[in-house]
């Protein structure tokens, strides 16, 4: 592939990341600063809750540069982009801003200078999934970002990067800050479609990687570790393994799934919209990797490995220890008395 010297991002180029003090953002400017790039994070205006307030602060401990506004404001980004000389954006905001992206867009357009934009992707490919309502809706704003990112011509990469490695809540936007259960486990339909799951931190390290790989250029970069793929009753017995113990098991089926989607609760009928689309309808998995703008990252960084579910679910076991100490069986309780589910926020893959 020929690409033009004005497309290279140089390897220390300055990387802007929009929604970093958020779920994903997190994984993705820890990223970006433990790679030694000059890391720049833009931050909403105004007073942060107290959890951001410590994340800023230790992006700035490990050498950001914060910067306040909103992408919704093209002419202060624009500012910023030319102002602190930006090759890479990466947006990592959440379900409800996804089209405030398309001034971002403008902006980036307008400058001239970025040679790489990932947009808010960070879960399965858009063009592909064809989740119920009212996840498709966010899939359509999701498409509607990508349709105009095509054809601003601003180079980009969209990420792919399937689950994040936690147990599946169907009612958890973000499930890996809450333990696999303890009570019984929930199956959806017959527990045997598969998914992958993926480490945070490497969701941040490979999407790092490829912002300055020409290889990733105009491409969707799938995330497919073959260590981490898994259906739920898979998933279930490695953490029944890893806790000591059986659980009872209660199917939740393709009807029930649907029907949380249709009282479109938002998010949380979101949230069953893509764990219908994922664990019953297979959509991670029900496609090769084989178009011409496809890539999978393993065959990119053949030497990199991925963190495996079993080594996250150890991560899961020792939260719980920290949290229940002295771990008997007697002890564990049969209600996940370490982390409750956080109220959820509307965004998800
Ligand atoms: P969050 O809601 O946790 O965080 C969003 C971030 O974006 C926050 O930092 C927020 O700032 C910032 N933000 C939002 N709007 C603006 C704006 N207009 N200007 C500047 N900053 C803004 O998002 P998630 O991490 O949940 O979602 C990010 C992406 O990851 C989404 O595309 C989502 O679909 C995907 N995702 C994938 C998952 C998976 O398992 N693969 C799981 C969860 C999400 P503030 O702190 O001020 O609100």
């Amino acid at each position: 592939m020929t690409v033009s010297p004005s497309l290279s991002v140089t390897r220390n180029g300055r990387v802007l990341i929009v929604g970093a003090t958020g779920f994903i953002g997190r994984f993705v400017a820890e990223a970006s600063l433990a790679a030694g790039r000059p890391t720049y994070v833009l931050v909403r205006p105004g007073p942060l809750h107290p959890s951001k307030a410590d994340t800023v602060k230790s992006f700035k401990h490990k050498g950001a540069i914060i910067l306040h506004g909103l992408i919704s404001d093209k002419t202060l980004v624009e500012k910023i982009l030319r102002e602190h000389e930006i090759e890479t954006v990466i947006s990592v905001v959440g379900g409800a801003t996804i089209l405030d992206q398309i001034a971002l867009v403008e902006a980036i357009a307008a400058v001239g200078t970025v040679k790489r934009f990932l947009p808010s992707e960070f879960g399965h490919d858009v063009d592909r999934a064809d989740p119920v309502e009212p996840g498709l809706t966010m899939y359509e704003e999701k498409r509607k970002v990508r349709r105009w990112v095509e054809k601003s011509g601003v180079a980009y990469t969209y990420i792919c990067c399937n689950s994040i490695a936690s147990w599946p809540y169907f009612d958890n936007t973000h499930p890996s800050e809450v333990l696999p259960p303890l009570d019984r486990f929930q199956i959806y339909g017959d527990g045997t479609v598969k998914a992958y799951f993926v480490d945070g931190t490497d969701i941040g390290k490979f999407t790092i990687k490829t912002v300055d790989d020409i290889r990733t250029i105009n491409k969707n970069i799938h995330f497919r570790p073959p260590s981490n793929l898994y259906d739920i009753n898979g998933l279930a017995s490695l953490w029944e393994k890893k806790i000591g113990r059986t659980l009872p098991r209660i199917t939740i089926t393709e009807n029930h799934l649907l029907a949380l989607a249709a009282e479109n609760r938002i998010p949380e009928s979101i949230v069953a919209s893509f764990t219908h689309d994922i664990f019953i309808k297979g959509c991670q998995v029900n496609f090769a990797v084989e178009g011409p703008r496809d890539v999978e990252v393993g065959t990119l960084y053949p030497g990199d490995s991925f963190r495996t579910l079993d080594e996250c679910f150890n991560d899961f076991l020792l939260k719980l220890k920290d949290n229940l100490e002295p771990v008997h069986e007697e002890n564990v309780s049969t209600k996940n008395a370490v982390v409750e589910s956080r109220a959820v926020t509307p965004t998800c893959a």
